[in-house]
Parts: C-alpha cells; sequence; structure tokens
C-alpha cells in the first residue's frame, strides 16, 4: 500500500485543498468516516467488481469487516442513519483514503484518495449537473486542460430491461457485464430473461450505437428508440443534464457513450467518468444511485455523486511534469556558527516562528560556508547566522541567500522585521 512520502505531501495537500475550497463554493459539508466498516455495507449493491478487490477480514469477535474501497456506501450509511432527520437536499463532502486489492500499477494503487462530492434528496437534473461542474471547475483549478466527460445514463437501459420484465438483480449482473465490455454476453442474457423478442434489439440498439457529441448523439437514439417510452424518458432526462452542464462545462468536452456502465450496481440513472488526454483509465466518475440510501435501512432518498481520484490525478499531473515532486523548504534556516551561539540561535528562531516565518534550525554548529551549503540543500530561502560576534551584539545576521540582501536585526526587532521575509515568497510553494 502507498504511503505518501515527504516530496508527494505538498501536491497532495494542495489537491486536498481544492476539494475542500470546492466544498465552501458549492455548499458540501465536509464528514469523515472510518476506514473500517461492515462487510454488508458493501455486500448489498457495491457489484462484482468492487466486492472481488475488498480487504475483507475479522475482528476478535468473528465479525467480518473491510476496509472501505469508496465512499458513497458509508456517506450512504449516515444518511440512513446519524442525518436521516437533516432538511433535503443535503450535500455532503469527503477527502479519504480507500482501499482495493489492486495489482499496483500506473493510477492503481491499494491505498488511494478519493475527493467526493454527493448530494442526498434531488432527482432534479440540476442535482446532476452540479456534479460535472464542480469536477470541471477542480480539473481547471488544478491545470489540467486537456479532458473530457464520458457520460452515459443506465437508466435507459434499465428501462428496457424493467419493461421486459427482468429482475434488478439481473439488470445489475448485466450491467456489470456491459461495463467489463463483455456486450454479447450480456446481450445474451437480456435475450435468454427478457419476456418480450423486442427487448433485447432495443438492448442491443442502445450498447451498440456510436459514442459522440453528447446532445446529437442522445437525440440520434431518442429517433431510433421511439416507441420505447420508458427509455426515451431516460434519455430526456440525460438531455437536460447535458443542457444543464453544458452552461458550464465546454460542451464538446461532454461525450455520450450509450453502450457505457460503471461497475458499481447501486447506479441507476445518469453515470459518468472523466478522462485526461492520454490517460486510459479514469481520472474520476460517479452518477446517480436512488435506491442505495433505503436500501441500507433508510428512507427512500434519492441520491446523485462523485469521487475524484485524487492519487490518480497526482501521478497524472507529475508524469506530465505539470508538477515536480518537492517537499516542503523552511523558508529560512538558522545556524549557530559556534558552540556558545547555540542557545541565542535557539531563542531567535523561536522569534521567527512566532512571526509565521517557517524556520529549520540547526542543532549544532557550522562554518558559515557549510551553513549555506546546508541552507540551499534544504531549500531555505533565507539564511540567519549567529556566530560569538551576534550573541554578544545580541543580533543576528539575516542572509538572503538569492543575494538581494544582508542586514543585521536586533533581536528584539525580529518577530516585526520577519514578517517582511514572508512577502518575498510564498510559503510552501
Ligand atoms: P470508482 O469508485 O471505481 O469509480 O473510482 C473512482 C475513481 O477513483 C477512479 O476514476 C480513479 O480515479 C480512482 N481510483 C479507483 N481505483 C483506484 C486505485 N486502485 N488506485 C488509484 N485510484 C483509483
Amino acid at each position: 500500500m502507498d504511503d505518501i512520502l515527504p516530496e508527494e505531501i505538498p501536491l497532495h495537500r494542495s489537491l486536498v485543498e481544492t476539494v475542500r475550497l470546492l466544498f465552501r463554493l458549492y455548499g458540501y459539508r465536509e464528514v469523515e468516516t472510518p476506514p473500517v466498516e461492515y462487510y454488508e455495507l458493501f455486500a448489498v449493491k457495491s457489484g462484482q467488481e468492487i466486492l472481488s478487490h475488498m480487504y475483507v477480514f475479522e475482528d476478535v469477535h468473528g465479525r467480518r469487516l473491510v476496509l472501505r474501497p469508496e465512499m458513497t456506501a458509508p456517506i450512504a450509511r449516515l444518511v440512513a442513519g446519524k442525518l436521516s432527520r437533516s432538511p433535503r437536499p443535503i450535500r455532503l463532502g469527503y477527502v479519504a483514503d480507500c482501499y482495493r486489492l489492486d495489482e499496483p500499477q500506473w493510477g492503481r494503487r491499494r491505498r488511494f484518495y478519493h475527493g467526493g462530492f454527493e448530494i442526498f434528496g434531488s432527482k432534479e437534473p440540476a442535482a446532476d449537473a452540479e456534479c460535472m461542474v464542480i469536477f470541471d471547475d477542480f480539473l481547471r483549478r488544478v491545470g489540467i486542460r486537456d479532458y473530457y466527460f464520458k457520460v452515459g445514463h443506465v437508466g435507459v437501459h434499465r428501462a428496457i430491461m424493467s419493461a421486459a420484465g427482468i429482475e434488478d438483480d439481473d439488470q445489475d449482473t448485466i450491467l456489470g457485464l456491459l461495463d467489463r465490455g463483455r456486450v454479447e454476453e450480456a446481450e445474451e442474457s437480456v435475450r435468454k430473461l427478457a419476456k418480450d423478442r423486442e427487448a433485447a434489439t432495443l438492448f442491443k440498439e442502445v450498447a451498440a450505437h456510436p459514442a459522440g457529441p453528447a446532445i446529437e448523439t442522445i437525440d440520434e437514439l431518442m429517433a431510433k428508440l421511439s416507441k420505447a417510452e420508458r427509455a426515451c424518458k431516460e434519455l430526456e432526462n440525460l438531455r437536460k443534464i447535458v443542457k444543464l452542464a453544458s452552461q458550464v462545462v465546454e460542451p464538446a468536452r461532454i461525450i455520450y457513450y450509450p453502450g457505457f456502465a460503471r461497475g458499481l450496481s447501486y447506479y441507476t440513472g445518469f453515470i459518468f467518468e472523466v478522462f485526461g488526454q492520454g490517460a486510459e483509465i479514469a481520472l474520476g466518475g460517479g452518477g446517480r444511485y436512488d435506491g442505495l440510501v433505503s436500501l441500507i435501512g433508510g428512507p427512500e432518498t434519492p441520491g446523485v455523486g462523485f469521487a475524484i481520484g485524487l492519487t490518480r490525478i497526482m501521478q497524472y499531473l507529475t508524469d506530465r511534469l505539470m508538477v515536480k515532486p518537492q517537499p516542503d523548504s523552511p523558508l529560512a534556516l538558522v545556524a549557530p556558527l559556534a558552540e556558545e551561539s547555540i542557545e541565542f540561535a535557539f531563542r531567535a528562531a523561536h522569534e521567527f516562528r512566532r512571526a509565521g516565518v517557517p524556520t529549520e534550525l540547526e542543532m549544532a554548529a557550522y562554518s558559515p560556508s557549510e551553513a549555506i551549503r546546508r541552507a540551499e540543500r534544504r531549500g531555505a530561502r533565507f539564511l540567519v547566522l549567529i556566530g560569538r560576534r551576534e550573541v554578544e551584539s545580541k543580533t543576528v545576521s539575516v542572509r538572503d541567500l538569492e543575494g538581494r540582501f544582508q542586514e543585521e536585526w536586533r533581536v528584539e526587532e525580529i518577530y516585526e522585521r520577519a514578517e517582511s521575509l514572508l512577502g518575498r515568497t510564498r510559503v510552501g510553494s
């Protein structure tokens, strides 16, 4: 499982901060849940794909537990329980590590972060569209420019199957096949289970329809399916979602894939994934899951949401050298030049921190040239040298390593003057 190392932390943190900024901007309340859940929470509806990749174990009392593979089910658990009385709609957000027993490879780790947004209590297309808009906003803010939305609607497939009398569980299995690209097997199952022959033809018609710009493709398919009233209603819903999202997201970025299904079997309607240029796996995705809350014991509550794959996006950004991994560096390094100046240096360093300047302290004395080398290696911008002379005069000598100045400050001045260092460079960047 992944650890996050010092040079990876700044990028990880900035992605998390962007997610949190979006919580504020769009009105999502952040929640946290434990990484361990009961097995049953995911067994009910997560789908075969997820179930076969879960870490499952027993506690000492023999209870079957899992490390959460995703966050929608835990959030739905809150909405079914502790938050069941909160006024609807309720928008919830999370940043959480999830665990899947995947073979580690590009973009696939056994421990990875999801930044997620879920809206409960609204069936309106505006809720679905908001998901796309937030994802779009996120990508722009982190500097990803080449991306597109792959959208779909499992409501269309479900409508065709329901009309032919195919049970929900069988529908889930068939959509699972579709998701794994086993289109012919999916069609074969529909043919076997459907009460009328028409259904298999319609199902195939949808699954085989070529992907294209969303609105045009939806309209083409609606013309084709004109007799399948319920399927057309679902397509109309998708059309509204895309129209709304297109008020903000560039329409050319939204591509409708009629044969698209997602691995989680709780999806009931709109679904989407986001792909970056040259990335074959999704940077994130989500969809509508109207039955999930009631399924785990809560009141009937529609829901829609998505997760941003923060770990995968981090890898995407570093691989394309949009960002260079770098650990946080101190802004200043305080270096005693003699054994006798360590005490004074210890106190002076504290004055810098009181002023808000990230300051590291050398714990032993070095020569001035060695102190400079060490400061540069740490990425410090300012070096504060304290020798015997400084101790006597109760001063510190502050040197800008980019060569702009070298000044003597009295110790009582540090607090006031240190603030000016902050303005000269961005902290933590
Ligand atoms: P899913 O819940 O499978 O739809 O995943 C949503 C997003 O989480 C994906 O699009 C990825 O960006 C990310 N993700 C899923 N599985 C992994 C993994 N094993 N490692 C890293 N990121 C993942």
